[in-house]
């Protein structure tokens, strides 16, 4: 395997969890964020051809993975309510994903957040006849030229039939296919407009990109993340979930209770570590060699961020 092929398969990785763990992608997961050009380019293109798999969880709420974040369905005669839209060259996939499902119509969709790998299929699924609803300043980003300094990226405003069209401050509540979908924002965290979508008859619980089942996250500085924000969000996701409660990652496997209490404790222990050595007067540089994410490298480092970007992005909200 030569090395444009390792990395291909290391960018894959990003869009497919599911594929993260057949395909070798410890071999070089850190170097995605620092590549030129930016590594939201390389994930589209590899979007294009990105297996969508299809996974029921509990009453009528199936999951896809496979392009860009995890994708909520829930479906019956009301039609289909997505949360998350993909990346819309997977369109192809994502959409024979939702057949399979059922013929039912594609009703709604709710961003979770304003992050590309989760509103790129906004366009397509509109058009197919989703009302979008979203946190308001999830519309403003997607609205406006927003960068992300630690993607090297900007991007483009959406144009008006990929934005949300119906908007909530703090929470918005639906009836649907006998289910209640309570959409609720997240104090600033990944992002300053995260939402959770919570289905209390199913008992399932999508959280956005505020957790990444078994691999650190990314926090997003340049739209109103932080890591205490993140730590924070935790918080609200274990109070939230009971023992029964199937949790929605906005990356990697279906997770429970127990995964959020051990990525709580993870964000945690290295915040603090990190904070303690920032005191001290060392600089990043002096910190990442002290290594602050060892104990956790083998467990979280292997997706797109590994033990050092993750130290500079602690170290950055500190
Ligand atoms: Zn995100």
């Amino acid at each position: 395997m030569n090395n444009q092929e390792k990395n291909d398969i290391s960018r894959r990785s990003f869009i497919s969890s599911a594929g993260l763990l057949v395909a070798g992608v410890y071999l070089m997961p850190k170097t995605v964020f620092a590549q030129t050009p930016s590594p939201v380019v390389t994930i589209i293109n590899a979007a294009k051809t990105a297996t969508v798999n299809v996974t029921k969880l509990r009453g009528n709420i199936n999951v896809l993975d496979g392009s860009g974040g995890n994708i909520a369905v829930l479906q019956g005669p009301d039609g289909k309510l997505l949360v998350d839209g993909g990346i819309g060259v997977s369109k192809q996939n994502v959409l024979a994903a939702l057949n399979s499902i059922s013929n039912d119509p594609i009703k709604y969709l709710v961003n979770s957040h304003w992050h590309f790998d989760h509103t790129f299929g906004n366009q397509w699924l509109h058009e197919a006849g989703a009302t979008i609803i979203a946190q308001e300043k999830t519309r403003k980003h997607l609205a406006e030229k927003t960068r992300v300094v630690d993607w090297n990226y900007t991007f483009d405003p959406f144009t008006a039939d990929a934005l949300p069209t119906v908007l909530f401050k703090t929470e918005h509540t639906l009836h649907f296919n006998g289910e209640k979908v309570l959409i609720k924002k997240y104090p600033n965290s990944h992002t300053d407009s995260d939402s959770s979508v919570f289905f209390p008859n199913a008992n399932i619980l999508h959280v956005a990109d505020t957790f990444w089942n078994g691999y650190y996250p990314f926090i997003d500085y340049s739209t109103g993340g932080s890591i205490d924000g993140m730590i924070a969000a935790a918080e609200i996701n274990i109070n939230k979930a009971t023992k029964e409660t199937i949790i929605i990652p906005g990356h990697g496997p279906i997770g429970n209770k127990q995964h959020l209490i051990e990525f709580h404790a993870m964000l945690a222990t290295i915040r603090d570590k990190v904070a303690v050595l920032k005191k001290q007067g060392k600089s990043i540089n002096e910190v990442i060699a002290e290594k602050p994410t060892a104990a956790y490298d083998a467990k979280y480092g292997g997706f797109v961020i590994d033990g050092t970007f993750f130290t500079r992005l602690v170290y950055k909200g500190l």
